[in-house]
């Protein structure tokens, strides 16, 4: 495994002029450190809340806990954390299903939302059990110019208008992430249009990129999934919720029925793994974002457009690269692929992956399937090609994957 002095030399031009950026994100990830560790210490977190139960699992204490760590540490009343959500998209159709009542109105005010997003809302992608057969209105506010038309929040937001929806994380799409300032921004506009209309913020590959999340800016609820950022790395499946203490009850009531709630779920994966997992997520977080930096400073420097620029200010552990055609697409994700811990030996190939639209490529070869907190590149097979960036559980290995990647796609011209 050498790599050309080309790249080589490029890697230490990139590293030198990143030094500045770099110690932003080591500052963020002590503060965020000091975050969860207080929490830990506040919650009394023991060696007992690391067992395994089975059943119905009244009062599992371990289950307890850890709703109670992740609400304090998201600054929110309640929270739900389930190795029971397959997925992300699980934990925040659950939010969806479980406030939602037929002739309510839910309002994307982030654009069309992410390619599963759009199968569970049910209007361009129908799907059987989708929010619009159940009677739900769906209205959506296009992105201006990459940013939220916060101008536009008062002739949207009407008065059956229940719940918006806030994307944090850009999906599939050249759009920037926002920030915990532009969350908080929005969450006041919607506020002041309708007090009681419910700000839910898809808060998937945010959380530990600032020092807040957004239920500490405004939000009344958010969801997102343990194998990307909270879960460090270590969980091996599951999601949030977190937010005001109602709201979650409701899509307690969802995840398992009503009545029940969040009183019974079992510990089947072993609790220390999302305690430890949470623990680690700040600076995997780190990790990752300073993969993600260095991956924007090799590939700017090769001529290609990345979003955002390598110096931008980032909302999330995401790095697009536009590659121009479906050959360095896949040779991209082809070198990722290479340089993984788990499956080198296999060559991504893009598929029909269930709730997406388009051929999806993915390069994964994580410890967790899919896991995209793990070094990991996909994107949807449509033009301008872009691929998506995520992840790292060390520094290190995010250099050895960008450098095979940009070496890949070179041979390609
Ligand atoms: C990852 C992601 C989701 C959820 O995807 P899952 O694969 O179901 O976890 C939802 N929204 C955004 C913006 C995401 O990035």
């Amino acid at each position: 495994m050498a790599f050309s002095e080309k790249i080589v030399n490029l890697k230490k031009e990139v590293l030198k002029e990143s030094e500045s950026l770099f110690r932003h994100v080591e500052e963020v990830a002590e503060q965020n450190t000091l975050k969860v560790l207080d929490a830990m210490r506040e919650c009394k977190v023991s060696d007992a809340h690391f067992n395994t139960t089975s059943g119905y699992a009244y009062d599992d204490i371990g289950r307890q806990k850890l709703d109670e760590l992740y609400a304090r540490i998201f600054g929110a009343e309640r929270a739900l954390v389930r190795t029971q959500f397959v997925s992300g998209t699980h934990a925040l159709a659950t939010v969806l299903f479980g406030i939602l009542r037929p002739g309510d109105e839910l309002v994307s005010l982030t654009g069309k939302p992410y390619d599963t997003m759009q199968t569970v809302i049910g209007y361009d992608n129908p799907c059987p059990g989708s929010l619009k057969e159940f009677g739900i209105k769906y209205a959506e506010l296009p992105m201006l110019e990459g940013k939220v038309n916060i101008a536009g929040i008062k002739d949207i937001v009407k008065p059956e208008t229940k719940l918006v929806l806030i994307q944090r994380s850009r999906g599939y799409s050249m759009r920037s992430p926002l920030s915990i300032a532009d969350i908080r921004a929005i969450t006041s506009e919607v506020h002041r249009v309708k007090a009681d209309c419910i700000c839910f913020v898809d808060n998937c590959y945010g959380e530990f990129v600032e020092t807040e999340e957004p239920t500490q800016a405004g939000a009344d609820i958010m969801a997102g999934s343990l194998i990307k950022n909270p879960g460090g790395g270590i969980a091996p499946t599951g999601g949030y919720i977190a937010g005001r203490d109602k709201l979650v009850e409701l899509a307690s009531y969802r995840l398992t029925s009503p009545g029940m709630g969040d009183e019974l779920g079992a510990s089947l994966a072993n609790n220390r793994l999302l305690f430890q997992g949470l623990f680690l997520a700040p600076h995997t977080v780190a990790q990752a974002i300073k993969g993600a930096i260095f991956a924007a400073g090799i590939f700017a420097k090769l001529g290609y457009k990345t979003l955002p620029l390598p110096g931008e200010v980032r909302g999330d552990i995401i790095q697009a690269i536009e590659l121009g055609s479906a050959e360095k697409l896949i040779a991209f994700c082809g070198g990722i692929q290479k340089y993984s811990p788990v499956d080198s030996f296999a060559a991504p190939e893009p598929w029909d992956m269930p709730g997406y639209a388009d051929k999806v490529i993915m390069a994964a070869g994580t410890f967790v399937q899919g896991a995209s907190i793990e070094f990991s590149a996909d994107g949807p097979l449509r033009a301008p090609y872009n691929v998506y960036l995520q992840g790292g559980l060390t520094f290190e290995h995010a250099l050895a994957g960008v450098m095979g990647a940009a070496e890949a796609v070179a041979e390609i011209g």
